[in-house]
């Protein structure tokens, strides 16, 4: 039975910049990845606020570049579906679709997905008008009428990608003010083929085989509209993914694992990096900060230094 220094649940940029920083230190390292390296981040178009790139990069280039440098210093990758975990086991146990893994620390880096509105028929119309991803579907949607619902940096982000595909972008927000930052404030603003629709939440797809539009109601006045669109972008934040670890580890009110910088959860040799930590920012740069942190950690309980680690929580 093989037992790795280090199994990493998720390839995102959390995830393999702690391999990155594991096999650079030696560590034997697997990362369990369902389905492609970059999570989240393979799903955006441009990332502009990850400094090295002056003109940007796309996210999925940047995770393949981060896959590559992982895996340059000896780290693996398993795609794999992770079903199930022991944390507490000593080696821990990480239960897989395509096997058992024994692992003396895990790094625990599974992401975040879209939230949903939580409304009748959301999921049976994904691909049929329900969306959760412009730089997916988008070009899907030439010269059509879509919807965005959302106010923060994903929803405005998403509307900005659509603005050059669709005929026209109604961003429809539940409040009167984007929470947005300001610099996307002003390109929204003087769109031509966008309209704002404030104070409105959807309270109901319309559809017919697929969707048509949808039913609105004011959160101030309680009128109710509808709007027609041939699409729907829901951008209404994301829902960290610790089902699977919540009966072992303390989760926060939002769902995500209680941990400070040092990313030590409270079992001693698991670590929580990336968006599944609770933190007050979610980013690539945050992200893989928390990877190199882990390793940091991490270094110190194989020696047998846990409580010793310097980081501040
Ligand atoms: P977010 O900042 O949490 O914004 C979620 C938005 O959805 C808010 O406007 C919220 O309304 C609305 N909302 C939440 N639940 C809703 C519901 N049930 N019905 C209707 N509206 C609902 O999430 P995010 O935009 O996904 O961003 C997540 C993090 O990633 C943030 O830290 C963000 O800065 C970062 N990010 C950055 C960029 C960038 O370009 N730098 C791009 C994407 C994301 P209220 O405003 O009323 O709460």
């Amino acid at each position: 039975m093989k037992v790795y220094d280090m199994l990493i649940v998720g390839g995102g940029p959390g995830g393999y910049t702690a391999a990155l920083y594991a096999a650079r230190a030696g560590l034997s390292v697997l990362v369990l990845e369902k389905l492609s390296a970059g999570g989240q981040m393979a799903l955006s178009e441009r990332i502009e606020n990850y400094p090295g790139f002056p003109e940007g990069i796309d996210g999925y280039t940047l995770a393949e570049q981060m896959q590559a440098q992982a895996e340059r210093f000896g780290a693996q990758t398993e795609l794999a579906e992770v079903l199930a975990l022991d944390l507490r086991a000593n080696p821990k146990i990480v239960e897989t679709s395509e096997g058992t893994f024994y692992g003396r620390t895990v790094v625990y880096a599974a992401g975040a997905e879209p939230r949903q509105l939580g409304l009748p028929m959301e999921q049976a119309l994904v691909g049929r008008g329900v969306s959760y991803c412009a730089a997916c579907d988008g070009a899907f949607y030439r010269g059509k009428t879509v919807a965005v619902v959302g106010g923060g940096d994903s929803a405005a982000a998403e509307a900005m990608h659509l603005l050059p595909v669709a005929k026209k972008v109604i961003l429809i927000h539940r409040r009167d003010t984007l929470r947005a930052t300001k610099v996307y404030h002003a390109a929204l603003t003087q769109a031509e083929n966008l309209e704002f629709r404030w104070n409105s939440a959807v309270t109901e797809l319309i559809y017919d085989g697929r969707l048509t539009g949808l039913r609105l109601k004011n959160t101030v006045t309680g009128e109710e509209s509808s709007v027609s669109c041939d699409g729907v972008f829901i951008s209404v934040g994301r829902e960290p993914a610790t089902a699977l670890v919540s009966s072992q580890l303390s989760l926060d009110k939002g769902g995500y694992i209680v941990a400070g910088e040092s990313t030590r959860t409270e079992i001693p040799g698991v670590y929580a990096v990336g968006d599944v930590r609770s933190k007050p920012l979610r980013q690539v740069v945050t992200a893989v900060a928390d990877g190199a942190a882990a390793v940091h950690s991490a270094q110190s309980f194989l020696a047998g230094l846990e409580n010793t680690d310097c980081l501040p929580e």
